[in-house]
C-alpha cells in the first residue's frame, strides 16, 4: 500500500469529517503503518542502572533498621529458610551489587537479594505512605494504621491489578518494588551467610575491576557469538541486552562475530568499549537522577547509539540501524560500523542465533551457579 502515515493525515484534513467506521478503519491503518521501533519495551536493569540505584539507596538505608518487608505476592520470595520475618528489626550494614542483583547486607549474616528482572522497578516513598493498592495478604503494621488511619479504614474498591510487589519499610522511608505486566519474574532471596550468597553468584567478570588480560580470558573461555558472550552472566557481570548492543557498536564489532576468532586488537577495542560504555552510562544516569531517587533509569534514551533505535540513523555514520529478532528480544547494530555493510537478519543468521543464543536473556539470569570457574589460561 503506497499510503503513508503523513499522507493519511493530509487526506483527513483535506476531505473533512469521516464517519465512525471510516475513522476506525483509518485508525487500524495508522496502527499497522506505525514505525517499528522498540522504544517502549521494558528492559532489564544492567550495571549502570543498578549502580545508580545502589548509590541513591546507600544514604537512605545504610545504618537504618529494616522494620518490615511486605509482599503483595508470595511468589516473589524464592526461599523459605530463614523465614522473611528474620529480617525485621535488623540493621542494614551495607549494600552490594551481585551481577544485576541488589543485596541488602543485614545483621546476623543475613542477605536480602533482589533481582528486578525485566519489569521490576524501585521507588522511594515517604515513610508510612502505603502503596497505591493493597491486595489481599498485605500485613499492615500497627504504626501505619495509627498514623494513616484513613487508609486503614478505607472502603475502596479492590484494585484492578497489583501494581506493586513488595514494600521495604525503614525509619527513613519506604522502598517499593513495582513490576509491570503479567509475567512476574522479579525475585527475592533471603540467605544466611556469605557462602549462601556466593551460591547465587553466576560468577561473571566485573569488567570495571578487570585488566585486559583477565577480560580476554573470560571472553575466550567458550567460543560463542559476541552477543551471547557479553550477555552471559557466567562470563561477564551486569551486562545485558541494551548495553551489549552499545558496547559492540562502540567497538565496531558484529554481534555475531565469534569470540575465539577475534584478533588481539579487536579484543582490546571491545575491552575499552565495555569499560567506556558502562562508566559513561552510569555517569549519565547519575546526572539524570540528580540527588533524587532514580525513576525511569531503564528508559530508552536518545543518547543510545543503536539499542532500541531500529531504523533510525547511526550517530556515527548515518546508516539505518538494523536488528535481529530472537524470541522476546532483539539486538540492534549498525551495518556500516559493525558488519562491513552486511545485514545479519536473514534466515541462516536466525538459525545460527537459535543455536547459539539463549531463548531469552532471562534464561541467563535464572542461572544460579557458574558451571566452571574462570581458568587462568585460555582454553583451546
Ligand atoms: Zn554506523
Amino acid at each position: 500500500m503506497p499510503l503513508r502515515f503523513g499522507s493519511l493525515r493530509l487526506s483527513l484534513i483535506a476531505f473533512g469529517p469521516y464517519g465512525p467506521e471510516e475513522l476506525f478503519g483509518l485508525a487500524v491503518i495508522i496502527f499497522l503503518l506505525r514505525p517499528e521501533t522498540t522504544t517502549n519495551v521494558p528492559r532489564m536493569p544492567e550495571y549502570p542502572d543498578i549502580i545508580v540505584y545502589l548509590e541513591r539507596l546507600q544514604p537512605r538505608v545504610k545504618g537504618q533498621v529494616l522494620e518490615r518487608v511486605r509482599l503483595a505476592s508470595p511468589f516473589l520470595l524464592r526461599t523459605v529458610d530463614p523465614p522473611l520475618g528474620a529480617v525485621e528489626g535488623k540493621n542494614v550494614q551495607d549494600l552490594r551489587r551481585l551481577g544485576k542483583r541488589i543485596v541488602f547486607c543485614l545483621e546476623q549474616d543475613l542477605f536480602l537479594v533482589l533481582h528486578l528482572m525485566i519489569a521490576g522497578r524501585l521507588h522511594w516513598k515517604e515513610r508510612g505512605a502505603l502503596p497505591e493498592n493493597r491486595p489481599g495478604g498485605l500485613r499492615l503494621a500497627p504504626a501505619e494504621l495509627s498514623h494513616s488511619g484513613h487508609e486503614a479504614g478505607a472502603k475502596r474498591k479492590p484494585p484492578r491489578r497489583p501494581i506493586w510487589s513488595a514494600a521495604f519499610d525503614f525509619p527513613s522511608g519506604t522502598l517499593t518494588l513495582t513490576e509491570a505486566g503479567t509475567k512476574k519474574r522479579a525475585s527475592l532471596h533471603l540467605l544466611r551467610g556469605e557462602h549462601a550468597l556466593a551460591e547465587l553468584n553466576p560468577g561473571g567478570l566485573e569488567v570495571l575491576e578487570a585488566d585486559e588480560a583477565t577480560f580476554r580470558n573470560a571472553l575466550l573461555r567458550e567460543n560463542h557469538t559476541l552477543k551471547r558472550a557479553l550477555t552471559d552472566p557466567r562470563l561477564f557481570s551486569g551486562i545485558g541486552n541494551a548495553y551489549s548492543d552499545e558496547i559492540l557498536h562502540g567497538a565496531g564489532l558484529s554481534p555475531l562475530a565469534l569470540t575465539q576468532r577475534l584478533s588481539q586488537e579487536e579484543i582490546g577495542k571491545l575491552f575499552e568499549s565495555a569499560r567506556r560504555t558502562l562508566l559513561d552510562w552510569a555517569e549519565r544516569l547519575r546526572r539524570v537522577a540528580g540527588d533524587g531517587f532514580p525513576e525511569g533509569v531503564t528508559a530508552f534514551r536518545e543518547g543510545m547509539a543503536v539499542h532500541g533505535r531500529y531504523g533510525k540513523p547511526c550517530p556515527v555514520c548515518g546508516s539505518a540501524i538494523q536488528r535481529i529478532i530472537y524470541a522476546e528480544n532483539e539486538t540492534n547494530y549498525c551495518p556500516r560500523c559493525q558488519t562491513g555493510g552486511k545485514l545479519l537478519a536473514d534466515r541462516s543468521m536466525s538459525r545460527l542465533l537459535k543455536n547459539d543464543w539463549p531463548r531469552t536473556i532471562e534464561e541467563w539470569e535464572l542461572a544460579k551457579k557458574p558451571t566452571t570457574t574462570i581458568p587462568n589460561t585460555l582454553r583451546k
